[in-house]
């Protein structure tokens, strides 16, 4: 099946007599014949659903659906993004761990591995994503366990040198991760350039109709975690009665830990109505992201022609210092979302901001409205002049996320909000 016809189809086949659309099974739990079988369940000798923090059928198929979008083996929906981050990464890294990860990356991310990470005693290094590769391996250590990045950074929209990173990473033997949020499936499938694992905030795009806070995990199934010494996935889980992953689930190894281990620890899971809002989004997202990307180029290319603007971050703009990158992993579009820096700084930048009429205001982003962020008095504040400027955040930076109204409308309202600053 092509990508738009997975969108409809993928991950629920209804049977003889079943509902068309994908049902809600809002259960907790599910009912057996016998103690002996839900015995079985827990020994993996038999499979049903049995715990919705576990799994339940509604998210079975989104997470069906995902895994086939983005040509991974499976996947594990969480209850947001920021969960999907840290069950990725809990799932192979303990304290005593270090990670590389790329600096232009969203700031709940930058918090969550700067900050809470390390409090548990897992490292992180920050690396600028452009440098060389000989230059981001001397940042690699001998307990470095992991390479993380994103595929169209936030809030500073870079295209992220996929195969570079990949490079770092399996030169060393161990995983690359990436957060796909802003691409989603549609406009590019990092595990088509050897990423290993794939993160979303299901929030973004994959909803687009800011209704459902989400995430997915997904795996390719392309790491072999065994011969490359990650012993927890090859060595007995005392806490599952001496379950050894990859000879159980052998391929699926990484994302049955998750689940298994991780999901029932951590609990950081969907619910079935949640999902079944996410599938409805990702039913109509080749459609949409299509839209986003062409009234984006319009709306950067007007953007481009006005003197309050000191600079129009935009991958598909010609000339953009992502251009080529562009080209390369995301040639059917760059999304719907542009960075541009207002001249004048955060007092003119929050003089644009206040001036938007049809424009929301709002700490979101990807949504199928038209809205705007000011990072460096949001969902940024609490960086330091010098993390802001390794994060490349210039404190007239907007996060510009072009929805599906008419671009003249869109247009006229950032023209008359320029006005007047
Ligand atoms: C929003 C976002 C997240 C966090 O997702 P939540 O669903 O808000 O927890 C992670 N990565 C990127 C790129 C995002 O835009």
């Amino acid at each position: 099946m092509k990508i738009e016809t997975k969108c409809l189809h993928s991950g629920y086949t209804p049977k003889n007599g079943e509902p068309r659309a994908l049902p809600i099974y809002q259960s907790t739990t599910f009912a057996f014949d016998s103690t002996e079988f839900i015995g079985d369940l827990f020994d993996f000798s038999a499979s049903a659903h049995f715990y919705s923090r576990l799994s339940n059928p509604t998210v079975a198929a989104v997470e069906d659906k995902l895994a086939d979008l983005e040509g991974g083996i499976g996947a594990v929906l969480t209850s947001s993004g920021q969960a999907a981050t840290t069950l990725a990464l809990f799932n192979i890294l303990k304290a005593g761990d270090h990670f590389i990860s790329s600096a232009t990356i969203y700031g709940g991310t930058f918090n969550l591995f700067a900050v809470t990470f390390k409090k548990l005693g897992i490292e992180v290094t920050f690396v600028d994503p452009e440098l060389p590769l000989e230059e981001l391996q001397k940042e690699i250590r001998p307990n470095t366990r992991a390479v993380f990045g994103e595929t169209i950074s936030n809030p500073t929209i870079n295209v992220l040198d996929i195969e570079k990173f990949v490079k770092l990473a399996h030169d060393n033997n161990i995983p690359f991760i990436i957060d796909n949020t802003f691409a989603t499936p549609i406009l590019c499938r990092p595990i088509e350039y050897g990423a290993d694992i794939v993160i979303h905030s299901t929030t973004k795009y994959l909803d687009g109709h800011a209704i459902q806070v989400g995430g997915a995990v997904i795996d390719s199934g392309n790491f072999d975690w065994k011969a490359n010494g990650f012993t927890e996935l090859y060595e007995p889980d005392e806490s599952y009665h001496g379950l050894i992953y990859t000879d159980h689930f052998g391929k699926a190894a990484y994302i049955a830990k998750a689940r298994a281990q991780m999901m029932r620890d951590y609990g950081m899971c969907q619910s079935a109505n949640g999902a079944f809002l996410l599938n409805l989004g990702i039913e109509t997202l080749p459609l949409r992201m299509a839209k986003y990307c062409e009234n984006a180029l319009k709306v950067a290319e007007f953007f481009k022609t006005r003197k309050e603007i000191k600079a129009v971050g935009y991958p598909a703009l010609e000339g953009d210092a992502n251009y080529e990158l562009y080209k390369k992993y995301l040639p059917d579009g760059a999304s719907g979302v542009i960075a541009i820096i207002i001249d004048g700084g955060k007092e003119n930048a929050v003089k644009f901001m206040d001036a938007l009429k049809l424009a929301s205001n709002v700490v979101h982003v990807a949504d199928i409205r038209t809205c705007v962020l000011h990072p460096a008095s949001e969902t940024h504040r609490q960086l330091s002049d010098e993390q802001l400027k390794a994060a490349g955040i210039d404190a007239g930076l907007i996060r510009v996320s072009v929805g599906l109204e008419n671009v003249e409308d869109i247009i006229a309202d950032f023209k008359q909000a320029l006005d007047k600053i």
